[in-house]
């Protein structure tokens, strides 16, 4: 799968849906921007939830700085805030980059299955409310305006774009 590069790349999946392990060979470190890194910067882990709202905001400015020069720039986060994702494209558009979304289609087994076997799995309720929250993301994501949305499934390395860009 071909995505446009340079542009603004949000991944979207609930927590093992296999975000970062995604980007980690395609990307360079410092073309993701990662909710979970900023917590273990501005808080004392990757997982201080309290230290939530400061590495957003840390996010953000990362993301905008990087957007307006034209600069490659995957998101790293859960993606399931439909604000959040709405910021995120609108700052690309503003910059003149292609905005696109890689979902992660991990079955929700899997997920829990891959939550369960990391050292600090998130909480069973919390991991239940995002793969709900994830059931309804594809029909939003189409809705929002997306240049493209790749959805990338769990059982191959293989990519499906569902929706390709005008050009
Ligand atoms: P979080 O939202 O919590 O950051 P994530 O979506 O970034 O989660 P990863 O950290 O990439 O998820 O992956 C979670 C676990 O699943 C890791 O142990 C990783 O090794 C494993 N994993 C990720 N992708 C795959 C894959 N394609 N095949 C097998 N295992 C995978
Ligand atoms: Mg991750």
């Amino acid at each position: 799968m071909q995505l446009p590069d340079p542009a603004l790349v949000v991944l979207v999946g609930a927590s093992g849906a296999g975000k970062s392990t995604w980007a980690a060979p395609r990307y360079r470190a410092q073309e993701v921007v990662s909710s979970d890194a900023l917590r273990g910067i501005v808080g004392s882990g990757p997982h201080d939830l309290d230290a939530s709202a400061d590495a957003f905001g840390v996010l953000e400015t990362i993301v905008e700085a990087r957007l307006r020069r034209g600069l490659t720039t995957v998101v790293d986060t859960l993606g399931l805030d439909p604000t959040r994702r709405l910021a995120w494209l609108a700052a690309a558009r503003a910059a003149g980059l292609p905005a696109v979304v890689v979902l992660l289609d991990t079955p929700e087994a899997e997920c829990r299955r891959r939550n369960s076997a990391r050292d600090r799995p998130v909480p069973a309720p919390v991991l239940a409310a995002q793969l709900k929250t994830a059931r309804d993301v594809r029909r939003q994501l189409e809705a929002e305006g997306w240049d493209l949305v790749a959805a990338v499934a769990v059982e191959s390395t293989a990519d499906v774009p569902v929706a390709l860009p005008d050009s």
